[in-house]
């Protein structure tokens, strides 16, 4: 059984010295499939290249991430993103979401965006891949008005034990995206009892979010697909089974989303 990364940016300037190298050393270490979240239209070329490269691999989406929004120009970027045609089928909008961490003041033009990106998976019937970085209340708002209509991810999940349990009844299509978080000691501490006690691993999927988040013992380097192990790993010790059913389920999880 082989491991699946839901969430890397192979395309990033991380990895301009050694991108071919990133891949392969991810497919090698058993890592065979590869969701790459579009961000901005400045990422659609690098996914594209990545795609068609390596096409067993990697996976395109199309979406305009939160942080990436130009308030000037937000359209034209919508636009550019949702014209862009693949080789191959995207499988997923995203990332898409709200990030209050630096950005309160166009929380407007977020919501705006956000709830856009969502009309288009609806349309598309396509699952989302959800960016939320203390907004928690706010992606709610907006998810229940298309409760049973929109299904995907929470990538990164960050939140507590309550928006845990709410997205468990609320949202059932959803997905939870684990990562190196998880494996941290203090900052990691209440996922990992949430991981723990409260979502089944029928709920997880794996994601790296490389070349951001590595995850302990490599905690501080660049991320990159191949260490998605150490999440798992680290899974398997918090439900306590072994890390062949991790992979398995996760694995699972994630080709039922994506249909991939
Ligand atoms: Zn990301």
């Amino acid at each position: 059984m082989y491991l699946f990364d839901t969430h890397t940016h192979f395309f990033d300037s991380a990895f301009d010295e050694d991108r071919e190298e990133a891949v392969l050393r991810a497919v090698l270490s058993g890592v065979k499939k590869n969701v790459l979240p579009c961000c901005s239209e400045k990422s659609l070329k690098g996914i594209f290249d990545l795609c068609k490269q390596f096409p067993e691999n990697c996976f395109p989406t199309l979406g305009l991430h939160p942080e990436d929004i130009d308030t000037q120009n937000y359209e034209n970027q919508l636009k550019e993103i949702f014209n862009f045609e693949f080789s191959k089928s995207i499988v997923a909008i995203g990332e898409i979401g709200i990030d209050l961490h630096y950005m309160t003041d166009t929380l407007e033009i977020q919501k705006k965006v956000f709830e856009y990106q969502v009309n288009i998976a609806i349309e598309r019937k396509l699952p989302i891949i959800i960016h939320c970085r203390e907004a928690y209340k706010e992606i709610f708002e907006i998810l229940d008005n298309y409760k049973g209509k929109i299904s995907g991810i929470f990538h990164c999940f960050s939140s507590n034990k309550n928006d845990a349990e709410k997205i468990l009844k609320d949202y059932e299509n959803f997905y939870f995206g684990i990562g190196g978080v998880v494996t941290f000691k203090k900052s990691g501490a209440e996922l990992a009892e949430i991981v723990k006690n409260v979502l089944p691993l029928e709920k997880i999927v794996l994601e790296t979010d490389s070349p951001y988040l590595a995850p302990v013992p490599k905690r501080g380097q660049r991320n990159e697909s191949s260490f998605i192990r150490f999440v798992a790993e680290k899974i398997a010790e918090l439900k306590n089974v072994d890390i062949q059913t991790v992979i398995e389920t996760t694995t699972l999880n994630a080709e039922k989303k994506f249909k991939i």
